[in-house]
């Protein structure tokens, strides 16, 4: 790792304001991790920038002194794209946190990235407007950060994930030089698409400074039902016949195996008993519109069609306090995995009807190798969170699971699947890059990388 040069510090003191740069190792700390296993990784400097005008003056300086920069948003990401593995500088955006406006006439808004995605869409909600996108971490994350990773969530089912949102972008370039993406319509086909390439690129490509997301009505009414299966293929088969009765839950499978339900009602201090021995598996699923006539009408006939499958007592919740209930458990897994060390966090995604081979697979691989998986995740997309935890186990104990993973990861691809839904690959997963995508795929999107970042300073050794 270079160090960094004192006249570079200066420079940044200089460009954007003594108080919006930071030294003291106790504060740097706090940027070392994000919410993966990415090894901690402490910067050398941080910098705050308020403007876009100030994100553009550091980047010039990072160019021209060729320092590697990482930009940080809410810092929860599950693969450490956000971690300075190469020990430069962090760019914390936290200051740009503002909406610019919002248009109500052309169902758009135009945030700053820092904006915390669960406070703009109660912004939002409170004039009847609605961006979908809901990743769990939305108390957390950024919108910025959705953006950059392609963010989804439980709602994704319905109505898209953050890819299917996003009209335009304004991005500062490694060099410094400052665009926009796109323009601010619902159609464009000028040229190749800038802005959808910016999605997901993982702070790779360039700094998103301002986002301009298409926005749609608010829905009034939903409903949500619990399903408890006697299994947990039935759970996965369940989600099809759904879709195949002609329903599109606003989100489905909110699917959680025992083990996850069990490990989640361990950390809330509920009784296991309370769920029923023979319980395997629990769906959520919600449907939302704007006639309660209507959703009271679909839930019947999701009714009908889990009736199909062996299912104990299906809950209904229509108050706000029955529902929060209901969600308690799936909102609390990922809490109750954090609690044990995790050896490897999955988040593959196949085409939803070959979910339960994947499950099966899972099964098969956790006999194989002698491993806990904890499963849970986004059934109607076919995207299963797969928590492979090692607990007490020394390093050396499980060094084997490596190729438990690349068994899990042949899996998925044969199944027409991929290695990351929605988390991204980050530092975390880019081993597994070539085992998933051929040789030509990886060589174009290193070139896009070198065309827009020929120094390689923006996030490097991240992705490939
Ligand atoms: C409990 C929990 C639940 C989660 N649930 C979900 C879920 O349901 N769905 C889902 O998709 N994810 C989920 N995640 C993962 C995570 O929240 C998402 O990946 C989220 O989009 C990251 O946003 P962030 O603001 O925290 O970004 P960070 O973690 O700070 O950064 C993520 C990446 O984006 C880059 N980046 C950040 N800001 C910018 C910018 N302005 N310009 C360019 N690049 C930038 C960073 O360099 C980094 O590579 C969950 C995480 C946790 C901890």
């Amino acid at each position: 790792m270079k160090k960094l040069d004192a006249s570079i510090i200066i420079a940044f003191k200089n460009a954007i304001g003594e108080e919006n740069v930071i030294i003291d190792h106790d504060k740097l700390i706090f940027y070392a991790t994000d919410h993966s296993i990415a090894q901690a990784v402490v910067p050398q400097l941080v910098v705050l920038p308020s403007t876009t005008e100030m994100v553009s003056e550091i980047m010039k300086i990072c160019y021209a002194n060729e320092v590697p920069i990482t930009v940080r948003a809410g810092g929860s990401g599950l693969v450490g794209g956000a971690v300075p593995t190469h020990g430069g500088i962090v760019m914390d955006i936290k200051k740009m946190d503002k909406i610019l406006q919002i248009d109500e006439a052309n169902f758009q808004v135009t945030v700053e990235p820092a904006m915390i995605t669960e406070v703009l869409q109660n912004t939002l909600k409170s004039r009847g407007l609605y961006y979908p996108p809901d990743p769990s971490s939305r108390g957390t994350s950024f919108i910025g950060g959705n953006v950059a990773t392609n963010a989804g969530g439980p709602r994704a089912v319905k109505y898209g994930v953050v890819r299917e949102y996003v009209l335009n972008l304004e991005v500062v370039l490694p060099d410094g030089r400052i665009i926009w993406t796109g323009a601010n319509t619902l159609k464009n086909s000028t040229g190749y698409s800038l802005t959808q390439l910016m999605i997901g690129s993982e702070g790779t490509l360039g700094i998103i400074t301002k986002i301009v997301l298409k926005l749609i009505p608010h829905p009034t009414h939903d409903l949500l039902l619990l399903a408890p299966f006697m299994s947990v293929k039935d759970a996965s088969k369940a989600v099809s016949a759904i879709f195949k009765a002609g329903i599109t839950p606003s989100a489905i499978g909110e699917l959680m195996d025992r083990k996850a339900i069990d490990w989640a009602a361990d950390y809330l201090e509920l009784d296991r008993m309370d769920i029923g021995d023979t319980i395997k598996a629990q769906l959520l699923i919600e449907v939302d519109g704007f006639e309660i006539d209507q959703l009271q009408k679909e839930c019947e006939k999701i009714y009908e069609v889990l009736s199909q499958f062996e299912v104990d007592e299906i809950l209904f919740a229509d108050s706000a306090a029955q529902k929060n209930e209901l969600w308690k458990l799936r909102r609390n897994i990922a809490n109750a995995v954090k609690v044990h060390k995790t050896y490897k966090k999955e988040d593959t995604v196949v085409p939803r009807d070959h979910m339960p081979q994947l499950l099966e697979a899972i099964e098969q691989l956790e006999i194989k190798y002698g491993f806990d998986a904890i499963c849970f995740g986004h059934a109607g997309d076919g995207n299963l969170h797969i928590n492979i935890v090692q607990g007490d186990r020394t390093d050396e104990e499980v060094k084997h699971w490596h190729q438990a993973l690349v068994d899990l990861l042949l899996t998925v691809k044969k199944l027409g699947g991929t290695l990351s839904g929605e988390h991204g690959i980050g530092i975390v997963q880019k081993e597994f890059m070539p085992l998933m995508l051929d040789r030509a795929n990886l060589e174009l999107m290193k070139g896009i990388k070198s065309v827009f970042d020929p120094k390689n300073i923006l996030n490097p050794e991240k992705i490939f």
